[in-house]
């Protein structure tokens, strides 16, 4: 399966969630969504070092004035049609 960053439908989830609220650091409005996806490593116990137990894929928002990202899971933004339908037209 897989599924390329399309900007668009990712910023209307995030709308539809209510993804909205002023950053939670510094209470500024403006913000933006990284163009891409990110991923968090997945560690099954803390002495490791290499990652081969899979990861997490997320998208980020930052905020326009102080800078903090926040991530949120990928999958959360996803419709499972959408991810199935294979090639999103990007
Ligand atoms: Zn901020």
């Amino acid at each position: 399966m897989d599924y390329k960053f399309n900007r668009e439908a990712i910023q209307k989830a995030l709308d539809e969630k209510g993804v909205n609220r002023p950053c939670v650091r510094c209470g500024e409005g403006r913000k933006f969504l990284f163009d891409g996806f990110s991923r968090y490593n997945l560690f099954d116990s803390l002495g490791d070092n290499i990652n081969d137990e899979g990861s997490v894929p997320i998208v980020l928002v930052a905020c326009a004035n102080c800078g903090a990202i926040t991530p949120h899971a990928a999958y959360a933004l996803i419709s499972k049609e959408e991810m199935e339908g294979g090639d999103n037209g990007e």
